[in-house]
């Protein structure tokens, strides 16, 4: 009996296997189309002023509409792209579509900052930097209303490449934000040595702040200090609203406010909590 359980054990083990390396595969040759399918979506999550909670920004994050599966989420996709080189073609696709959605939403009177991620990958690309800094050229979009967000990570490998990239980034008018901040392994000398614009609170220490909040309290002084903005992540209660606010972090983002929300649903979304410059007039000129 034991016996066969073990084989059982270790036939579902393989299959589990199987199955995974299929996947993965069959991910890897789906992937190659979706750009040319159009089958990426950007989703936007609200930033807000932690004092006023009005927008004053969003991350776009990155979803599959895979004709089969639904709609993936990154973790089952991005990791592929950065094992194939397909991180290139996708980073790109990312880049530009957050720079459309900036000039649209400025156009429309939100004059808003939209943040996006890149992989460490991404730098190994000679062209990435005439990428980046080509965007404000072929899109129309303004520089300084786009924040890269990269991991300490990438800071951490020390590469001269990096520091050149992302201080021509900066001079071209791009934000730099650090994202997940104090997961990596922090040495805090990077910090003024690259040129940073934000300090993206990881959530982890956003939820402990119900405990202690000895990180968070120490990443706000720290920005505070050297001049930065201080972001939090993954605000989900009113209770680490209120202890950012007591504590002088400036932004917050998380389902507090709002999930991640396609492109439409977000413009709804600042239409809401802002009105449009038309439509200040418009109340403004109606009768009492
Ligand atoms: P991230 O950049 O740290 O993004 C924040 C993640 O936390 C998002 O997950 C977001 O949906 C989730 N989140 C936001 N607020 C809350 C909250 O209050 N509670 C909880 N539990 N979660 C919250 P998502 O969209 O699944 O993205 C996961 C990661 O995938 C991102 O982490 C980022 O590292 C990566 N990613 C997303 N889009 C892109 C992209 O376009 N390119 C690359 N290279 N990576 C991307
Ligand atoms: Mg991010
Ligand atoms: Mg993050
Ligand atoms: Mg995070």
């Amino acid at each position: 009996e034991a016996k066969e359980d073990g084989k059982n054990t270790w036939r579902h083990f393989s299959m589990d296997l199987r199955n995974k390396i299929e996947g993965k595969v069959r991910t890897e040759q789906d992937l190659r189309f979706a750009i040319e399918r159009n089958e990426f979506r950007l989703f936007y999550q609200a930033r807000c002023n932690a004092l006023t909670n009005e927008i004053v920004g969003a991350e776009a994050l990155i979803r599959w509409q895979h004709p089969t599966r639904g709609l993936l989420g990154p973790g089952d996709f991005i990791p592929v792209c950065e094992e194939t080189s397909l991180i290139h073609e996708v980073g790109l696709w990312v880049l530009e579509e957050t720079a459309r959605m900036q000039v649209e939403l400025a156009r429309a009177g939100y004059p808003i900052t939209l943040s996006l991620n890149l992989s460490a990958r991404q730098f190994t690309r000679s062209t990435f930097l005439s990428d980046i800094l080509g965007l404000p050229h072929r899109i129309g979009c303004d520089p300084s209303k786009l924040e890269l967000e990269i991991t300490e990570s990438l800071l951490l490998r020390d590469e001269v490449a990096v520091l050149e990239l992302l201080t021509a980034a900066k001079n071209a008018g791009f934000g730099i934000a650090i994202d997940d901040f104090g997961t990596g392994y922090s040495n805090l000398a990077y910090i003024q040595r690259y040129p940073i614009s934000s300090l993206k609170i990881d959530r982890s220490f956003v939820q402990d702040t119900e405990n202690s909040g000895a990180v968070t309290r120490l990443v706000i002084a720290l920005c505070k200090s050297i001049g930065i903005k201080s972001v939090a992540e993954g605000v989900e209660t009113q209770q680490q609203l209120d202890w950012l606010r007591a504590h002088d972090c400036q932004e917050y983002q998380g389902f507090l406010f709002s999930k991640p929300v396609p492109a439409d649903e977000f413009r709804q979304l600042l239409a809401g909590n802002k009105p449009a410059t038309a439509r200040v007039v418009r109340l403004r000129n109606a009768k009492p």
